[in-house]
């Protein structure tokens, strides 16, 4: 935006020295330009040049009690004269890992790491090493990091279910040789994979709600079969609920679906915004890490920090029995029928999809999105420019058409976000002919 000076003076500076002036790829999406923030508090944030916005970005997920909340940064803050890594354990370790087992009884047995990145990847690794075979299955257009065994292309239609191509130059090819790629929500697909894969499958890996290429929850059936198809093999099912965990529900999606799966991956809002992530599910899966056979390291694993972050984010996420979900759903529930009310007026369609913490916004007559093609291809340019319509009013979103919701969101800043919405669709009308 051509009236923020201190932004674009940081992002010339940040050019010289951080590779395309940013540190994570995602971010050179943001339209018109990076920005840079200097504070954020509750559901706000400031950029560089002081101007405020709602945050429904929320650090791409992590914010679930809304930012620099007070009963995370004190506990942390506590720890902090004590020391931060010791190269041995600490006792919170066991209580965060005692709660995550209370809220999400599938991981009876867990080890903690920073990224969702790297707790996939140990995922997979566990998967290989207690099945003792090698091919994976994942879903196009759900992301499960950046690593080479997992990153992917998007699938070509003609092409599924396919050998999983690499998604960035510099990635080998052989990294992902024992990888398939299925499409969501196809039961075709699932039955000539299992017909290929029979008696070779380690294990299915997926986003139990899609979050990451439109919120596509699965449809009736699939995840039951997914579920079926990996007991039957004796192969390992993995939930990655790094988006989906403490963020639809104190138990996350495994709990909304009530399907248990084998092993899972959680993240981001696990501490509120601090680094942590954890893997973990059957005990006998976890039987040869216990053991030192299958390794899985970190120099930073479980710091004190991050934990004490957890232990504090998980406290305020299940007092009073996860009361705290109903508040979310209920905004961001109340944010979407919003949404699409004040399109009506101006006569346009909109889809909104998702449980409510999360949920994504489509231009688009369809009644539902169930497939991942048709999510990438629907109203691309209609939503970006929403998007940057919303910015110049103080409303942040990240720029693809998802929405998170954290606690901090009070009904003030819904209606703020609202009476903006109004303004940015009539621009969308304007500038878009129907
Ligand atoms: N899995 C999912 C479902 C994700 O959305 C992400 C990040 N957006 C990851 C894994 C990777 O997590 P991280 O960025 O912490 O490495």
């Amino acid at each position: 935006m051509e009236n923020l000076p201190r932004s674009r003076d940081y992002l010339n500076r940040a050019r010289a020295v951080l590779a395309g002036g940013v540190t994570s790829s995602i971010r050179l999406a943001e339209k018109p330009h990076p920005l840079f923030f200097t504070r954020a508090r509750g559901a706000v944030l400031e950029d560089a040049d002081g101007r405020q916005y709602v945050d429904y970005v929320c650090g791409y997920g992590p914010i679930i009690l809304g930012h620099a909340d007070p009963r995370v940064t004190d506990a942390v803050a506590r720890t902090l004269p004590d020391g931060q890594v010791f190269g041995g354990q600490h006792p919170l370790e066991i209580e965060v890992a005692e709660r995550v087992r209370t809220l999400v009884p599938s991981m009876e047995v867990m080890r903690f790491s920073l990224s969702g990145s790297e707790a996939v990847h140990a995922a997979i690794r566990v998967a290989r090493a207690a099945t003792g075979r090698l091919a994976l299955v994942r879903f196009d257009g759900h992301y499960h990091g950046w690593l080479d065994g997992i990153y992917t292309a998007n699938l070509r239609a003609e092409e599924a279910p396919a050998a999983g191509q690499p998604g960035s130059r510099g990635q080998p090819a052989e990294a992902l040789s024992h990888v398939m790629v299925l499409p969501w929500n196809d039961a075709g697909g699932l039955a000539a994979a299992a017909d290929r894969l029979r008696g070779r499958l380690a294990g299915v890996i997926l986003e139990p709600i899609l979050c990451n290429t439109g919120v596509i929850p699965p449809r009736a059936g699939f995840i039951e079969a997914i579920r079926e198809w990996c007991t039957r093999e004796g192969a390992v099912l993995i939930f990655d609920e790094v988006i989906t965990g403490f963020r639809v529900g104190a138990g996350g999606a495994q709990s909304l679906l009530g399907v248990r799966p084998d092993l899972s991956v959680f993240g981001k809002a696990m501490a509120n915004g601090f680094p942590v992530s954890a893997v973990g599910g059957r005990r006998e899966l976890l039987t040869a890490v216990a053991s030192g056979d299958v390794l899985h390291a970190g120099t930073f694993n479980g710091q004190v920090v991050s934990m004490a972050a957890a232990r504090a984010t998980l406290d305020a996420l299940a007092a009073d029995g996860g009361a705290v979900y109903g508040e979310i759903t209920a905004t961001g529930r109340a944010i979407m029928e919003g949404l699409r009310a004040a399109a009506g007026t101006l006569g346009m369609r909109v889809l909104l999809q998702g449980p409510g913490p999360v949920f994504h916004l489509w231009f688009t007559d369809l009644p539902v999105i169930d497939d991942v093609r048709t999510a990438r291809a629907t109203g691309v340019r209609e939503y970006e420019r929403f998007a940057q319509a919303m910015l110049r009013r103080g409303v942040r979103l990240i720029p693809g058409g998802r929405w998170y919701v954290s606690a901090a969101h009070t009904p003030d800043h819904v209606a703020r976000t609202l009476e903006a919405a109004e303004e940015a669709f009539r621009e969308v009308a304007a500038a878009v002919p129907s």
